[in-house]
């Protein structure tokens, strides 16, 4: 096995045994301590249990400041168990999306490199020693024909390329297939299907090797911590794997910072421990960073626990009901306001339907099985889920087409755009936009801008149809906004890149 450095071979079990580096956990320690402190955690959730219903109002007034709740707010938005006002915190929710990121909806989809991994996490089909799951790592060639079917088959511009901890899938190997799938350009009906964002959705790395991922042009690093408690965390981690160190993925976004890169995402697996512990987590780590780095995350994650092949589930004492799930999206929303919020086809179409109004991406098409994209578009009959050669199973299996066509149906834009990062509007600069609510002009913009090119390019007739109708709304929205959110000038702008886009120009954004 290569060892990262060109020059000799490296055996699995040195390659774990190099790559936690205490110096780059301590400095990040406050007291020896992370920021996880699960006993003042656990008394907050306790003493702020059934707040007055005045006190939860007053919590969601504050919220529509849009900045990062304190822990005692958060802890008593957990703590509501009464139906109506849960509702209160859900239309609050729906306001502050709208105040923030308006009807757009992200889409992206999931690339899975490789079933290879060094861990062994209890809940995962991909842990080693399933015997269930085929192993295999793609070739570049075969990750390029993947990220060419969503490109170019489905138009898909986004994708969080997903890695197992393994040599055989180490930063160099990272950074490599996202030159190759940045590198695709294809004629398309009216266009060009490229891939204009790569995020990354990998195991806790150096700084060094986050460097070579940052020179790449990576978009969002990913790094889901699963459990912020710690007992639960070593329960379902063994101590003797690398991701058995938990202070190790941790730090791992506040390391990715330091190795230039400012876009990383937050994200717990519900069920793993009791989610009011994981929504005050999530919290905590937002606030880390932002003290650290003066900004937060730029997205949560909040995947439920599923079943995978030959996976024993016995164990699982916190499964999350439909109900908290739905309640505790609405909560993230409010106590990290700033932040996008994704939510999976791990959740059936019923589920994400219902939390449409507050969460900002979904993915789209999806296929989890490695080399299943491929497969898809070159044999018909191939199957939607196989078991072995995927991490766990999917809620909805729909098309990205099918998908656009439900929620434009439901008022929501489809937005492709990727011109954030391009135009280095990230970090701290894409923070105070947010926050002061002026992203949402560029991005309503941009969004209608790639909802066109896409309408052009991967349409069906039928989801053109409404797309159009969609766009057309959109546009005297816009107008009616003039002056007061864009100027003559800006409109003149984009109506001219609009037309251009409807000529076959490509790529054009503000
Ligand atoms: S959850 Fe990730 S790290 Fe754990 S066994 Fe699965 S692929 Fe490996």
């Amino acid at each position: 096995m290569k060892d990262g450095t060109g020059t000799g071979t490296v055996s699995v079990k040195d390659w774990v045994k190099a790559q936690i580096k205490q110096d780059e956990i301590t400095p990040y320690l406050e007291n020896g301590r992370d920021f996880i402190d699960d006993e003042k955690i656990e008394t907050s959730i306790r003493e702020n249990a059934g707040a007055e219903a005045e006190r939860i109002r007053a919590i969601i007034r504050k919220a529509y400041d849009i900045k990062l709740m304190d822990d005692a707010d958060v802890a008593a938005l957990v703590g509501v168990t009464d139906p109506g006002l849960r509702n209160e915190v859900f239309e609050a929710a729906k306001e502050i999306k709208k105040k923030v990121y308006d009807s757009r909806i992200v889409t992206f989809a999931p690339l899975y490199c490789g079933s290879k991994c060094v861990n062994s996490c209890r809940y995962c089909g991909f842990r080693s020693g399933n015997e269930a799951i085929t192993r295999r790592v793609l070739t570049m060639d075969e990750i390029e024909s993947e990220a060419r079917v969503l490109a170019s088959r489905i138009g898909h511009k986004r994708l969080v390329v997903v890695y197992g901890e393994h040599p055989e899938t180490d930063a160099d190997y990272i950074a490599e297939s996202m030159r190759r799938i940045y590198s695709i350009k294809d004629r398309v009906r009216n266009g060009v299907g490229e891939i204009r964002r790569v995020n990354v959705n990998a195991a806790p790395m150096s700084i060094a090797d986050l460097k070579k991922l940052h020179e790449a042009g990576i978009g969002t690093y990913q790094v889901f911590q699963e459990t912020y408690h710690h007992d639960t965390y070593r329960k379902v981690h063994p101590e003797k794997t690398l991701k058995g160190n938990f202070q190790w993925r941790l730090y791992a976004l506040h390391r990715a910072m330091d190795a230039g890169i400012d876009d990383v995402a937050v994200g717990a697996l519900f069920g793993l421990s009791d989610w009011k512990f994981e929504v005050m987590g999530l919290v905590a780590h937002a606030r880390d960073l932002e003290k650290r780095f003066g900004l937060g995350p730029h997205t949560v994650s909040v995947p439920r626990l599923e079943p995978a092949a030959d996976t024993d589930f016995s164990w699982v004492e916190n499964r999350v009901s439909d109900d908290d799930f739905h309640y505790l999206v609405a909560v993230l929303r409010l106590a990290i306001p700033y932040a996008g919020l994704i939510v999976t086809n791990r959740e059936s179409p019923e589920m994400i339907r219902s939390l449409m109004d507050i969460i900002t991406q979904r993915d789209a098409d999806t296929r989890v099985g490695i080399g299943s994209y491929t497969d898809a578009f070159s044999d018909e009959n191939s199957d939607m889920q196989e078991e072995e050669r995927q991490q766990f199973i999917l809620g909805d299996t729909r098309s990205l087409d099918a998908i656009i066509r439900e929620l434009a149906e439901h008022g929501h834009i489809v937005s492709f755009c990727t011109a954030g990062y391009r135009c280095g509007r990230t970090g701290k600069k894409i923070m105070t936009l947010l926050e002061s609510g002026r992203e949402g002009c560029f991005c309503k913009l941009n969004a209608v801008l790639t909802f066109q090119e896409w309408l052009e390019d991967f349409a069906s007739p039928e989801t053109k149809k409404i797309g159009d109708e969609m766009i057309r709304t959109e546009i005297d929205e816009i107008k009616a906004r003039v002056p007061a959110d864009f100027s003559q000038a800006v409109f003149d702008h984009f109506t001219a890149a609009y037309e251009k886009i409807k000529a076959g120009e490509r790529d054009l954004y503000f």
